[in-house]
């Protein structure tokens, strides 16, 4: 039966929306919270994913941004001023708001998730604050023409 598990990471993140024309165009912080939801068939051993795995995978991308800057690669305001600042920057193709990090994170993570045949769906929910959240979530199982052709011959099996 097609089950769920979560698990829940947290890291520090500086950032803006150079296009924001309120609160948001400054440099700020949030308390950034992921919930990274996978549903698939369990395995023999009774888990989906072994929550220690899911750690292990998510743990190595979380601790690339922890208490970085995360800088659209358009705002050269920024780039100027951290350019040779020291600071711990990361650069990205999109505006950092919770729906692009979102997507930003299920695209890496499903590319790991895609070759574990039991995992059906992928869920991420991104939190900048105690309010608020934005989902990005798709299956991780697209039919390819082999198993469509295998679904025909079950088909006519029947
Ligand atoms: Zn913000």
């Amino acid at each position: 039966m097609l089950t769920s598990i979560a698990k829940e990471f947290r890291w520090e993140m500086a950032h803006r929306l150079p296009f924001h024309e309120a609160g948001c165009r400054n440099v700020h912080g949030h308390g950034y919270r992921m919930d990274v939801e996978l549903t698939g068939e369990p395995l023999k051993t009774g888990m989906v994913l072994d929550y220690f795995d899911l750690k292990s995978i998510v743990d190595p991308l979380i601790l690339e941004i922890d208490h970085a800057f995360l800088c659209d690669e358009t705002d050269s305001l920024m780039r100027d001023f951290l350019k040779s600042s020291g600071l711990k920057v990361v650069y990205v193709q999109f505006p950092t708001t919770a729906e692009n990090i979102a997507r930003w994170f299920f695209e890496r993570l499903s590319e790991i998730f895609m070759p574990m045949k039991n995992l059906r769906h992928l869920r991420i929910r991104v939190s900048e604050t105690e309010r608020t959240y934005a989902e990005v979530n798709g299956e991780l199982r697209v039919a390819t023409p082999e198993s469509k052709h295998f679904d025909h011959q079950a088909h006519m099996l029947e």
